[in-house]
């Protein structure tokens, strides 16, 4: 691994623990969680999240989280995931995403209003800044992304 690789840094969730910690892109084969100790899994794009989980990250992540509300019944949600991970490991250094499963956590479904899915909700400094209800193709997806102030 080359000093001069890139220093960009991602946000990731800590599996044990739910943490937050900062990466190193390209450079994290060994980081442990800041919080808990356990390793972290540098390649994680997309973590799947609960409801408290879904919450912290809302509350306390430095960067937007865009989380994908989604079930596994869903044909649209099952299409749409491919292109979902794409951004993600397009976007590690801009956003943390995540995506929460509504039928296993319905409760989540409730708490955030979600109507319908798949719906993409985009939250930053704690808040919801911006929804989207339906799969996106990979273009629209970005497209939609940039203007919520998330892109490369
Ligand atoms: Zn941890």
């Amino acid at each position: 691994m080359s000093q001069n690789e890139s220093k960009a840094t991602s946000i990731t969730i800590c599996a044990g623990c739910s943490g937050l910690n900062r990466i190193q892109i390209g450079n994290a084969s060994n980081a442990k969680c800041g919080h808990c100790g356990q390793p972290l899994n540098p390649e994680a794009t997309v973590h799947s999240v609960d409801l408290p989980t879904l919450k912290h990250v809302v509350k306390n992540s430095p960067v937007p989280v865009l989380c994908d509300f989604w079930a596994p019944w869903c044909g649209p949600c099952v299409a749409f995931a491919p292109i979902y991970e794409e951004f993600s490991a397009d976007h590690r250094s801009n956003a943390l995403c995540v995506k929460l499963d509504t039928e296993a956590h319905g409760v989540a479904a409730e708490a955030f209003n979600i109507r319908g899915i798949p719906t993409l909700v985009v939250f930053e400094g704690g808040v919801e800044k911006a929804r989207q209800s339906g799969a996106l193709p990979a273009d629209a997806l970005k497209q939609w992304a940039t203007s919520q102030g998330i892109g490369a």
